[in-house]
Parts: C-alpha cells; structure tokens; sequence
C-alpha cells in the first residue's frame, strides 16, 4: 500500500489567547492509506480534536501540509464525513429527515440520492424507524442513524471523534462493532480519536499513539490481530494482551 488517501505532514498548532500562547500540536506526521480504519490515541487534552478539526478544515495549522488524494487541503474536492461524541440527532426531525439532512443542506436532493439513502437503512436495520423521534431510539440506533445521516453525502474520509464515550460500557462494545463494520461494509476510509485503548486495539487497522502536550507522535502500530474472532474471543487473547501492554507503556 502506498497510495495514501491522507497525508498528515508536519502539522503544528499554537493557539493564541489573549495573554499567552500554548501549544497543542507539534510536528505532527503521518498517512492514512484508501480503506484503512485508523485510531489515534492519546491522553486527554493532547490535541486530538485539534487535529481532527484541521483536517475538516475548521482550523487552520499554525505551520505543515496536509495533502488529501495528493491534493492540498484548501484545494482538495474530496468530502469529508465527521462524526462526534455527541449524534447532534435533531428531535424535533425524524429519522428519515434527520438522516437526509446533509443532502439538505447540500442542496443535493434527488431521486437518485435519496435512494441511496433509504437503502443505508434498509441494510443497516432501520428502515422500519424512519417516521420515529430519535428519542425512541436506543443509544446504538440512534449512533447508527448518526452515522448514515454521515454516509448520506457519501464521504470518501470519515472523522470520527470518540463517537462512541457517551454510551455506556456494555452498549459501546457492540455499537462500535457494528459502526466499523458499516464503514468497511461501505469501503470507507476512517480516522477515529479515542482514548480507550481497547477500542483503538479491537477496531482499527492502524494506531498512531500521541504524547501529552504539545502532543507529537510517539509510534505508529500496525495491527494484525484475526478480526474473524468474536470481539470479546479477541479481547482476551494474547497478541491482543500484548499490543495493549505496548500501547499502555508508550501512554504512561
Ligand atoms: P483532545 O481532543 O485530545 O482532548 P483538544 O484538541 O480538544 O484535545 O485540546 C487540546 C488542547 O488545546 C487543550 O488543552 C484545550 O484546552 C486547548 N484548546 C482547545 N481548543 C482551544 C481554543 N479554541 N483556544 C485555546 N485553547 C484550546
Ligand atoms: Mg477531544
């Protein structure tokens, strides 16, 4: 693989305030190739979301180069999908109408699209939900119509930022399992921020682990762990034991 959809070089981020100056993010490298499922794992307040908003384009780097497809950032066509820890499902809008939002306002409303759309519900199991308020949603479900309201402007990148911490233990093991299972099944490419160890080991294909602040990135870990397994057969086997202690060491 070496046709990066991502490349991440040398960014860094000083933000400015009224009487100082801190730095977040510093020298900051890496790529991400087409269909991979990237995590990057770092304490909290490392500069995380700093970087997932410099890639959406929110904030601008104090110095480096992104490059998506080859292409500058500020130049680049590529659409990019986010999703947040908090699903930003609108309730007074039902699902169908939540879910077609970004084509909304996209002003992308056609026949053709919104056929895809209802499709994405119809494989993904809420397609007999369509006139229901996101409140009469469980956790996962409503995690999943987040995420296709995401799909719907079909994404070639998604940027994921800990979308999955405000569900409780026991939810978020499966409904992360099936949202990266949705982003492989749709050959997606995904950059997740986590700080959950485990969720970076059992979901990714890749994990950059970062520093404390100003974060720089302490290793890159290849992941190879036999994704056939059920998740929690994977979480307690030994390679997936081993990967954790690396992982936890490099973070303390
Ligand atoms: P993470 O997502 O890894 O928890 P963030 O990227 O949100 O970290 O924040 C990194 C650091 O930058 C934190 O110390 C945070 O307080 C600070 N920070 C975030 N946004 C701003 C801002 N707009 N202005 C000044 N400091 C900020
Ligand atoms: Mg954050």
């Amino acid at each position: 693989m070496t046709n990066p959809i991502l490349q991440v070089k040398n960014i860094g981020l000083i933000y400015h305030t009224n009487s100082s100056e801190m730095k977040a993010l510093s020298d900051i490298s890496f790529n991400v190739e087409k269909g991979e499922f990237v995590s990057i794992i770092g304490p909290s307040g490392c500069g995380k979301s700093t970087l997932l908003s410099i890639i959406a384009k929110l904030i601008s780097p104090s110095y480096g180069e992104i490059l998506i497809n080859n292409v500058p950032l500020q130049e680049s066509k590529t659409t990019l999908g986010y999703m947040l820890q908090k699903d930003h499902l609108f309730e007074w809008r039902n699902i169908w109408q939540n879910v077609i939002l970004g084509l909304e306002i996209k002003n992308n409303i056609n026949d053709k699209n919104l056929e895809f759309v209802e499709n994405l519900l119809k494989r993904y199991d809420l397609i007999n939900f369509k006139t229901y308020k996101p409140s009469q949603l469980s956790g996962g479900m409503r995690q999943r119509a987040a995420l296709i309201r995401t799909l719907a402007i079909n994404p070639e990148i998604l940027l994921l930022d800990e979308p999955f911490s405000a569900l409780d233990s026991q939810t978020r093991l499966t409904v992360s399992n099936e949202i990266v299972n949705i982003i492989k099944n749709e050959n997606k490419t995904a950059l997740l921020v986590t700080h959950d160890i485990n969720e970076a080991i059992s979901l990714s294909d890749k994990i950059i682990v970062f520093s404390n602040r100003p974060s720089k990135v302490i290793n890159i870990h290849k992941i190879n762990l036999s994704k056939e397994s059920d998740i929690i057969n994977l979480r307690t086997s030994q390679e997936f034991n081993e990967c954790f202690n690396t992982i936890w060491k490099e973070l303390n």
